[in-house]
């Protein structure tokens, strides 16, 4: 199982780190290690001071594919989550300048907490699917996969020109604006719609 995100999906993001607009979908992986599920508690990681929350559509792939086509992309996935990709953003933030790779600032263990995953019908244009999350009881993200740069199809078939997808794999689907840093004690809550899909408690 692979674990793979897509990076500046979102334009009110984009400007909020202040990158560049892409033209096709920027992707990095997580390893298997860093699933977090059951909505167990995040533990704070010793290496960073600066971990940071991204609440963010989940696609769980259901078949094996490669060169998929984007029209025949939306059969390969049957459920759609909600996930927080968590990032050290002190660590995201050295590697930026020195043109390193993001693999510690994303792929640390447990940085990649998943909730509960729902029937794709349940949100019929996936074109339109409104997701928040809460911390400590207050909204502080708002996304909606309308506002996607890349969308559900467009990710899917990228992603398969250059990595076979299999089934199990995960497919994180960027953030909006409204990222921010997590502190001990803190509660997260997704929800998608109106569905609770994951809480994650900061230890
Ligand atoms: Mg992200």
């Amino acid at each position: 199982m692979k674990i793979i995100c897509i990076g500046r999906n979102y334009v009110d993001h984009i400007k909020e780190l202040d990158n560049a607009i892409p033209t096709s979908p920027v992707f990095f992986l997580k390893p298997d290690s860093a699933l977090l599920s059951r909505n167990r508690p995040f533990y704070y990681p010793s290496f960073s001071n600066n971990i940071h929350y991204e609440v963010e559509l989940v696609l769980k792939i259901s078949k094996v594919g490669k060169n998929i086509q984007k029209r025949f992309a939306n059969t390969y996935y049957q459920e759609i989550g909600i996930g927080l990709d968590m990032t050290a953003r002190d660590i995201q933030d050295a590697a930026k300048q020195k043109g390193l790779p993001w693999t510690i600032a994303k792929g640390f263990d447990f940085s990649a907490p998943i909730g509960k995953f729902f029937p794709k019908e349940q949100f019929p244009d996936p074109k339109n699917i409104a997701f928040r999350l809460d911390l400590n009881g207050n909204a502080v993200q708002h996304g909606n996969s309308g506002m996607m740069i890349h969308n559900f199809d467009d990710i899917i078939s990228s992603i398969s020109q250059f990595m076979t997808l299999r089934t199990g794999d995960y497919i994180f689907t960027g953030t909006p604006a409204g990222v921010g840093p997590v502190k001990l004690g803190d509660k997260l809550e997704a929800w998608i719609e109106d569905e609770k899909g994951l809480t994650c408690a900061i230890k």
